[in-house]
């Protein structure tokens, strides 16, 4: 029989027996954010279209052309999220989290949509892990996620990620910054590439991030933005730099990078690698301060960054670094007959109770088969319960790793003769690692 559909082009599944990757890296971010004080934010995958629109910014690509939006049967245009930072932003501004005190540190992991072209390491549905500050414009909550993030990527091992630093400015030194770049590709018009060519006048620092050889060429002279700062943006951005100096994390300035996305004042960072090809950057971030009065509320100073699971977990693999599997199965009970199956399966619910992992038959296989189960799971012991156990009250524990035997009791001495042979046989795997 065919398969009546396969998974939406652009998207991926993560199978059981790869969650454990998605799961470890989630729980490292988590005790990182928490280090610095950061509380979990949840939001819809969905929003208003406006949303979006206003917050991320019309001239970009991701509202240009990347969004998934639909009309509901109401009528009411919604899309499917692009990125976290708009939905964080609306939220805290719809339940005026900022009534609790300044500033709001909040992270997310959220599920991303864009209708972009796939590529390796590009996908239609992705996964962020993002940081969010709102309500400071102090160079000091800059640092603070940029360290978070080195710090994160320190802690998985992680080699060769360049940080990779900026300032564009605020919108009025922008303004002059603008007015130059218009002057410098006016003289390469007939060359940049339709897009580009459309940046012109809108907003043509994205020249500057235009993939296509023959702008990215143009783009080498062009002026750049630090030449263009006013002296706030400049004592702004002698601050991050100082912080980070202070903890020795190393940053190259990049004038060149301008971020995709239109919200960005001031500091805008990413960290790069060459070893994704052409998606090699892992992690972007900055400030925008303007983004929370675009949507709608008071002046409020934020900042942040968006990183990718996907690409992060490619780069651990390219890497080599291997994520601790979880501990498997630490006993499987056979049972054989019915009298012996019931006791079987409540020895385990027993042993689940304690918080270990144990399994029993859930299929009806034979007992030959039941063992070869047990050792494809990679059971630590095994026991068989049969109606000899059952009569004898005691069974016997098999160490699936070495094949000894312990004899255990089958009454309430049973933990304690099953933690005993647990705790015998990491002391001997420990005795023996350490050559002893
Ligand atoms: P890019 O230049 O790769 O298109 P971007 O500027 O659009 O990135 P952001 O919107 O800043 O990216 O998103 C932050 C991070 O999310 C990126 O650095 C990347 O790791 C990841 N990301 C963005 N788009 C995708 C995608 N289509 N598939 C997988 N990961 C993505
Ligand atoms: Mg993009």
């Amino acid at each position: 029989m065919a398969l009546i559909t396969k998974r939406v082009y652009g998207a991926e599944d993560v199978l059981p027996k790869d969650s454990y990757k998605w799961q470890f890296l989630e729980d490292v971010m988590r005790k990182e954010a928490n280090t610095h004080g950061f509380k979990e934010i949840r939001t819809p995958v969905f929003e208003h279209t406006e949303l979006f629109k206003r917050g991320v910014g019309d001239t970009t690509d991701v509202v240009q052309k990347e969004m998934y939006t639909f009309d509901t049967k109401g009528g009411t245009s919604i899309t499917l999220r692009p990125e976290g930072t708009a939905g964080a932003a609306r939220a805290l501004l719809e339940h005026a989290i900022y009534n609790d005190g300044l500033p709001v540190k909040a992270y997310y992991f959220v599920s991303c949509y864009r209708y972009e072209k796939k590529q390796a390491n590009r996908y239609r549905e992705f996964h962020q892990y993002g940081m969010e500050v709102y309500g400071t414009s102090s160079p000091a909550a800059d640092a603070e996620i940029i360290t978070s993030a080195a710090t994160l990527f320190e802690r998985l091992g992680l080699q060769n990620l360049q940080l990779e630093l900026n300032s564009i400015g605020c919108p009025t030194c922008r303004k002059e910054y603008h007015k130059a770049l218009r002057a410098y590709f006016e003289q390469y018009k007939d060359q940049l590439c339709e897009t580009c060519l459309s940046r012109l006048d809108r907003n043509p620092m994205r020249i500057l991030d235009c993939k296509s050889s023959v702008c990215s060429k143009i783009a080498e002279n062009a002026p750049t933005v630090l030449d263009y700062l006013c002296d706030d943006c400049k004592e702004h951005f002698q601050g991050v730099k100082g912080y980070l100096d202070a903890c020795g994390i190393s940053y190259v300035i990049n004038p060149k990078i301008v971020r995709g996305l239109d919200y960005y004042t001031r500091t805008v960072f990413e960290f790069v690698t060459t070893q994704l090809g052409a998606q090699g950057t892992v992690c972007g971030g900055g400030r925008y301060d303007g983004l929370i009065e675009e949507i709608g509320g008071q002046h409020t100073p934020s900042l942040g960054f968006a990183l990718g699971m996907e690409r992060l977990l490619a780069l651990m693999e390219a890497q080599g670094i291997e994520i601790p599997k979880p501990s498997g199965c630490d006993l499987y009970i056979a049972g054989l007959g019915e009298q012996a199956q019931k006791k079987a399966f409540a020895i385990i619910r027993e042993i689940r109770q304690a918080s270990l992992n144990a399994e029993g038959d859930i299929v009806g296989r034979s007992l030959r088969a039941q063992m070869k189960y047990a050792d494809k799971i990679g059971a630590k012991f095994s026991m068989v319960l049969g109606d000899d156990e059952i009569t004898n009250n005691k069974a016997v524990l098999k160490n699936m790793e070495t094949g000894d035997k312990i004899d255990v009791p089958l009454d309430e001495n049973f933990f304690q003769g099953f933690f005993s042979a647990y705790v015998e046989a990491d002391q001997a795997k420990l005795l023996q690692k350490m050559d002893m």
